[in-house]
Order: structure tokens, then C-alpha cells, then sequence
């Protein structure tokens, strides 16, 4: 049997964080300002809570100033659109990010697209996103530009390789198949996109060198469905009930782990896999953002 990776992204994530850090310092250290991220957060939802309560925690770590703006469920999309603006004008600001879901009747896109793209370190502005697809600079969405960054510094091998990606979500599975099959290192590879209406889903899946799994549903990848050797990379985070657990529930990937270490040559765990890496990389957009 071969020995199998695990792609841990909790230890490269605050490997960059240190990283991070070394840089606000230096900067600090030739008078230049420190970075500052702001987070807006509508409503109540306990993940996007602690998502964005993980994003201002790893501000701190690297020296970041951060503001959290909490707005209620029943906003207004125009009154929300004015805090945007607001953040847009407000000098002291680098970057900042509109957490999601919004609530439904907000649309996500009109409030996106208020965000100035020099401020948008999410990177979804519609500016990033043709950049991105022109192979010309841009804000790289945190989640692919994540794993990019995994995949690089474990020294994963793309060129040539045939990546399957399943899901097309415009802040995962689209701008990830954009970065894997441009001509640079890492990248050069095969994509083939999935989707809800994919037919033989497990025959396409078998193909893949790399397969990564976007799609919110648990254990979703199963053994039979990953070539032998494949890597694996798994973005989803699903809550389970679990009754072993105080809380009565626990996250999960949109892969069957247990099955797929069997199988695989190397594997993100969830969690500690994408999900830290994804911080990471929005530290790095806000740090690019600030100079
Ligand atoms: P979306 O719901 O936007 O997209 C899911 C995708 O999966 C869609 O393209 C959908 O297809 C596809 N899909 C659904 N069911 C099937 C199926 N049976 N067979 C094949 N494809 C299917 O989700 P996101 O991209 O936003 O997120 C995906 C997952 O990743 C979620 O669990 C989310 O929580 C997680 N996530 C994790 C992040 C991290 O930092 N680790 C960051 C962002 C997301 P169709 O388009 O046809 O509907």
C-alpha cells in the first residue's frame, strides 16, 4: 500500500500566517500602515458567525486591524448597499468582505457588485472574475486560490494531470477549474467541470488524477467513485448530527474520509483542510489590498 499525504491545511494556513505576519511588520517597521480588513455580517446565522469570527480571530494573529459590521436580518438591500459604500469611501479600510448567504431577500449580486473592486478581497466583483478568466492579475477567490496554494506547496504535480472538479458555484468550482487549467505552475491541467445534471458522475470521477468535491453534500465521494492514487481535495463543510459530541453535531466533507484514505494518494481533511487555507488567502488579498 502506498503512503498516503494528508494535505493539512491548518498547519500550511498559519505557516502563512506567520509568514503574513513577518511582512505587516516589516512594513510597520519602514512607517508604512497597518492592514485593515472589514467584515459585514447580516443576520444571524451560527456558521457565518464563526466563519467570519475565524476571519477577524486570524486578523489579530498577523497583526491586522479588523472591524466587524453587524447588520440585522430584515435590512433593506438599499441600506445595505449604503454600508458598502460607506466602506468603499472609508479611507482607513483596505478590504473588505460581505459574508454569505444573505438573506433571501437581498440580492447577493447587486450588493457584490457595490463592493470597489480594489476593496473586493473576496474576489468576487465581476472585474476580478473576468480577469481571472483573462489570465490577468486580480483578486483570486480565497477557497480555489487556497488550495492552489496547498497543492504547491506540497509539491502536488498538475501539469498534465486531469482535474474533475464537481460543482460550478461562481465562488468555488468555475474560478477553480479557470486556475488549475491556466499555463502556469500549478496548473496546465485537464479540467473537466461536474454538476447536478452530469451523467455517470462515478465513470468521470474515476478519471481524475485530482479530484475536488465543491458541492455541500456529506459524504457524497465515496471509494468507488476515486481512481486509485488520486488526490483528493474536499471543500465541502457539512454540520452531521453526531451524539458523541457535546454540541450533538459535527462538520464533515462532501467526501467519505475513512473510505477515501484508502484509497487516495493524498487527502484535505475536514476539518482542517481547505476551510483554514481559505483564511489564509483572504489575509493575503487584504495585505495586497493594503500596499
Ligand atoms: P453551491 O451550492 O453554490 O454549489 C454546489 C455545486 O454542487 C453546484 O454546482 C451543484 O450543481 C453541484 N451539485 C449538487 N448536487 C450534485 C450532484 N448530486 N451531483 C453533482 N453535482 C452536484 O455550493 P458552493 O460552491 O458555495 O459550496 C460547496 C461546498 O463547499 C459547501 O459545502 C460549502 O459549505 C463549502 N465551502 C467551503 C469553503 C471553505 O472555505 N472550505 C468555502 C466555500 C464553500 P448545479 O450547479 O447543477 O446546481
Amino acid at each position: 500500500m502506498q503512503l498516503m499525504t494528508l494535505l493539512d491545511g491548518k498547519a500550511t494556513s498559519i505557516a502563512i500566517q506567520e509568514e503574513l505576519k513577518i511582512a505587516v511588520t516589516e512594513r510597520m517597521n519602514n512607517g508604512g500602515s497597518r492592514p485593515h480588513l472589514a467584515a459585514i455580517i447580516v443576520g444571524d446565522n451560527p456558521a457565518s458567525r464563526a466563519y467570519v469570527g475565524h476571519k477577524i480571530k486570524a486578523c489579530e494573529r498577523v497583526g491586522f486591524d479588523s472591524s466587524l459590521i453587524e447588520l440585522p436580518d430584515n435590512i433593506r438591500e438599499d441600506e445595505l448597499i449604503h454600508e458598502v459604500q460607506m466602506l468603499n469611501d472609508d479611507k482607513s479600510v483596505d478590504g473588505f468582505i460581505v459574508q454569505l448567504p444573505l438573506p433571501k431577500h437581498i440580492d447577493d449580486q447587486v450588493v457584490l457588485q457595490a463592493i470597489h473592486p480594489d476593496k473586493d478581497v473576496d474576489g468576487f466583483h465581476p472585474i476580478h472574475a473576468g480577469r481571472l478568466s483573462l489570465g490577468l492579475p486580480s483578486f483570486l477567490p480565497a477557497t480555489p486560490a487556497g488550495i492552489m496554494e496547498l497543492l504547491e506547496r506540497y509539491g502536488i504535480e498538475t501539469s498534465g494531470k486531469h482535474a474533475v472538479i464537481i460543482g460550478r458555484s461562481s465562488i468555488v468550482g468555475t474560478p477553480m477549474a479557470l486556475l488549475l487549467s491556466r499555463n502556469a505552475q500549478p496548473g496546465n491541467c485537464t479540467v473537466t467541470i461536474c454538476h447536478s445534471r452530469t451523467q455517470d458522475l462515478p465513470s468521470i470521477t474515476r478519471q481524475a488524477d485530482i479530484l475536488i468535491a465543491a458541492i455541500g453534500k456529506p459524504h457524497f465521494v465515496t471509494s468507488d467513485m476515486i481512481k486509485p492514487g488520486a488526490v483528493i481535495i474536499d471543500v465541502g463543510i457539512n454540520r452531521i448530527p453526531d451524539a458523541t459530541k457535546k454540541s450533538g453535531s459535527r462538520l464533515t466533507g462532501d467526501v467519505d474520509y475513512q473510505a477515501a484514505v484508502q484509497v487516495a494518494s493524498a487527502i484535505t481533511p475536514v476539518p482542517g483542510g481547505v476551510g483554514p487555507m481559505t483564511i489564509a488567502m483572504l489575509l493575503k488579498n487584504t495585505l495586497e489590498a493594503s500596499a
